[in-house]
């Protein structure tokens, strides 16, 4: 390596002016050319991103609109939702497994050892949902199924000591929305055939629905009002 550095210093000694000068043009020449190709390869990757950027924009103009008009409009829960457990104190045999297996150790089991009958009873039963994080351990495994997980997931409270559901608050059914009668139960677009949107954002303005926009209560109740008063006057 030395042996060549020093024949290439021997050559440029040796060389003339104008070799000298074109040696220099063609040093230049290939940095030109370096920064050139540095500059069509940010030009190349910065239209590709543009170009992915636009598939995207593109892929969702076709789309239809997804938005859930809530609370008139609610989704249907998948089969496999994990909402709100629902504990069958009957069924309850004390035996704290589910707090064993909840990762926080977050269920209250409150029993007595009933002598009698050396058997244990309880006294209480809580789960706060402020904390818990839905991930099933509970209820899968209970060795009696007096867990479950329903499809609720409407838990929001001023107070977040509301959350602490005692075992009357946690033996509540749950709500269906598909059995309320002012929503409009939507499914879930992973249950639709390919390609289909749900029927409620096909619906036509003037179609029947199962239930009432805000705009057409407090029409109701505009007339009901002024029915009322006429009925008023005129028993007066
Ligand atoms: S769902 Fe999970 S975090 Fe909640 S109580 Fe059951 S085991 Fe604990
Ligand atoms: S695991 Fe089931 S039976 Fe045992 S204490 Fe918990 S809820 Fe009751």
């Amino acid at each position: 390596m030395v042996c060549g550095f020093l024949i290439a210093a021997q050559s440029i000694v040796t060389m003339n002016g104008e070799q000298i000068n074109l040696l220099w043009k063609t040093a230049r020449m290939v940095k030109f050319l370096e920064k050139m190709g540095g500059y069509a390869k940010e030009v190349f990757d910065n239209t590709r991103y543009i170009g992915q950027g636009l598939g995207v924009v593109f892929d969702h103009i076709r789309r239809k609109p997804v938005t859930v008009n809530y609370p008139y409009e609610k989704l249907i829960p998948s089969e496999r939702f994990r909402g709100r457990i629902h504990f069958e104190r009957p069924k309850c045999i004390s035996c704290e497994v589910c707090v064993r297996v909840c990762p926080i150790n977050l269920p209250v089991v409150d029993w007595v050892m009933n002598k009698e009958t050396k058997k244990k009873e309880l006294n209480s039963y809580s789960i706060d949902f402020g904390v818990c994080i839905f991930c099933g351990n509970c209820v899968e495994y209970c060795p009696t199924n007096a867990l479950s997980m329903t499809e609720e997931y409407e838990l929001s409270v001023y107070d977040r000591h509301e959350l602490n559901f005692d075992d009357v608050a946690l033996g509540r059914l749950p709500i269906n929305v598909t059995q309320v009668a002012e929503v409009s139960a939507i499914r879930e677009f992973g249950y639709l055939p390919d390609g289909a949107i749900q029927p409620a954002h096909e619906h036509s303005p003037g179609g029947a629905r199962a239930g009432e926009l805000p705009a057409t209560i407090l029409e109701r109740i505009q007339k009901e009002q002024i029915q009322k008063e006429l009925g008023d006057k005129g028993d007066a």
